[in-house]
């Protein structure tokens, strides 16, 4: 199959380029900067290519700034969204004007929908939460969901937990403090962080390619962790001297509004739909994660 992706030179997409590549898909990369290309990948830089690109039969959408990039400034929030939101926009209204629709149109969002839920449980049912992420998330989704009527696309939408891996994504600036023999974790420590390691959601990616399911699916290993219980697994395989919580004022000094959304802020979220469809995670808890990233 031609896949069209976006994000596909990001922490995600690096690893999930070569996994489709293994499962024999051709694809085109949508990328703002120049690449070399292979026979199986090609890469544009405008949308407007891609009404010359071979037709393509499954979009995964995946490209925007990063969360974690900047301090939440108007400016940067308006970079958040439009990366997004603007973006998937386009991409709908681009693949309109071709005469091959894609069957399937996978975009991301993220377990930030949900907002601060607390020790709740949540699962796709649960409605969208509030504050800055939530609303990122919801109106990101109403882009990718419109190309149901604009192209006739099954959509499936990505609610991507915090994604774990030795290199990349949020885990090396979450172990920093530990490589010091420092236990430590934002606020409480009690809220709780919905993960998944990347090689699942590589694997949830490809399962959701052959079983296209429709609509919000979630992203996250099946037991969400506090991070309180994340240090002290860390702290089983690594030496800890001290534990040194960083208090929630100083969070907020320090990065703004962005400390309550990405890190004071808890989700406790399940994979209802990946569970209910026969998905299967080879990264079900954080302590076999751990292992994985801090031994392997
Ligand atoms: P990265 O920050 O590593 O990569 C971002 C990707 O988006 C790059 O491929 C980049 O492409 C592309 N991109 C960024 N800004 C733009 C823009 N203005 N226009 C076009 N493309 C752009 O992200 P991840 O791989 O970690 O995440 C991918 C997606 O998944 C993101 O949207 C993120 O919000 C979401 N997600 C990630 C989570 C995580 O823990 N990593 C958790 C939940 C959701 P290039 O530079 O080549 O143009």
């Amino acid at each position: 199959m031609h896949i069209l992706l976006t994000g596909g030179t990001g922490f995600i997409g690096q690893a999930l380029v070569p996994h489709l590549q293994a499962m024999g898909h051709t694809l085109t990369i949508f990328s703002r900067q120049r690449h070399s290309e292979s026979s199986a990948v090609k890469f544009i830089q405008h949308l407007d290519d891609l009404t010359q690109a071979e037709p393509i039969d499954t979009v995964i959408n995946l490209a925007g700034e990063s969360l974690a990039g900047a301090r939440w400034t108007k400016r940067y929030k308006q970079k958040l969204r439009a990366s997004r939101i603007d973006l998937t926009q386009n991409l709908v209204h681009t693949l309109q004007r071709s005469d091959h629709r894609p069957k399937h149109f996978i975009s991301g969002s993220a377990i930030g929908w949900y907002g601060d839920c607390g020790e709740q449980k949540v699962d796709e049912s649960h409605p969208a939460g509030s504050g800055f992420g939530a609303e990122l998330c919801k109106d990101w989704e109403t882009a990718a969901l419109a190309a149901q009527d604009a192209l006739g696309s099954t959509v499936t939408v990505l609610r991507i937990g915090v994604v774990l891996d030795k290199n990349g994504g949020a885990f090396p600036q979450l172990f920093t403090p530990f490589r010091f023999g420092l236990a430590n974790w934002p606020g409480s420590g009690d809220q709780y962080l919905s993960w998944i390691h990347r090689s699942d959601l590589v694997a949830a990616i490809a399962f959701l390619l052959k079983h296209p399911l429709e609509g919000a699916v979630n992203l996250t290993a099946p037991e969400p962790t506090t991070y309180k219980m994340l240090a002290q697994e860390i702290s089983k395989l690594r030496k800890t001297w001290v534990t040194m919580p960083a208090p929630a004022f100083a969070m907020r000094l320090a990065l703004g509004e962005m400390a309550d959304e990405l890190l004071l802020n808890g989700q406790r979220v399940l994979p209802t739909k990946l569970a209910a469809n026969g998905f299967a995670f080879h990264y079900p808890t954080i302590d076999k994660t751990l292992q994985a990233i801090l031994t392997q």
